[in-house]
């Protein structure tokens, strides 16, 4: 069975419990995460949000450049007026470099992604505190609470990273 197959197997049980079909379109906490698309990261159970709660917005490290164009529409659009940022221990984005990754590309898809800034890091601290001076800084982005975090995968805790 593929795992689409799966999912829909596991839907069926959750339509069938659904009571949460009223809901308003603007998350009501106004907040938006930027968090890994890590396997082992749920920010929903991690962090304790239901539908509706939030925008959670999922790339490969949580950068947030890489972000940018969902914050600005969860901004502008949806009323979100906090940000929070959720990197985490043992991360993919800390085993290799641009460098790596783009000749791997050249190698298996012929194809030559020079252009693009893969956002890996060697430093998760750095990392997020990074992306949190980016946000203060950015002009596309409101002047609102950002606060960084790493994901703990071994604890399940999250660790709050001041900023530089
Ligand atoms: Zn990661």
């Amino acid at each position: 069975m593929s795992v689409a197959k799966e999912f829909e197997a596991a839907n069926a049980n959750y339509v069938a419990s659904f009571t949460k079909g009223d809901l308003q379109l603007p998350p009501q906490r106004k907040v938006a995460v930027v968090a890994c698309m890590d396997a082992r990261l749920d920010p929903a159970r991690a962090l304790g949000l239901e539908e509706g709660d939030a925008h959670v917005i999922r790339n490969a490290g949580g950068r947030v450049s890489d972000a940018l164009r969902s914050i600005i529409i969860s901004q502008q659009l949806l009323g979100t007026r906090e940000i929070v940022i959720v990197h985490h221990t043992n991360c993919g984005m800390l085993t290799f470099t641009d460098d790596v990754l783009r000749n791997k590309v050249r190698d298996e898809l012929h194809q030559n992604v020079d252009h693009i800034a893969f956002l890996p890091f060697n430093d998760l601290e750095k990392s997020v505190q990074e992306d949190v001076k980016l946000l203060k800084e950015s002009p596309l982005v409101l002047d609102v609470p950002v606060t960084g975090y790493v994901y703990e995968v071994e604890t399940g805790k999250i660790v709050k990273i001041d900023s530089q």
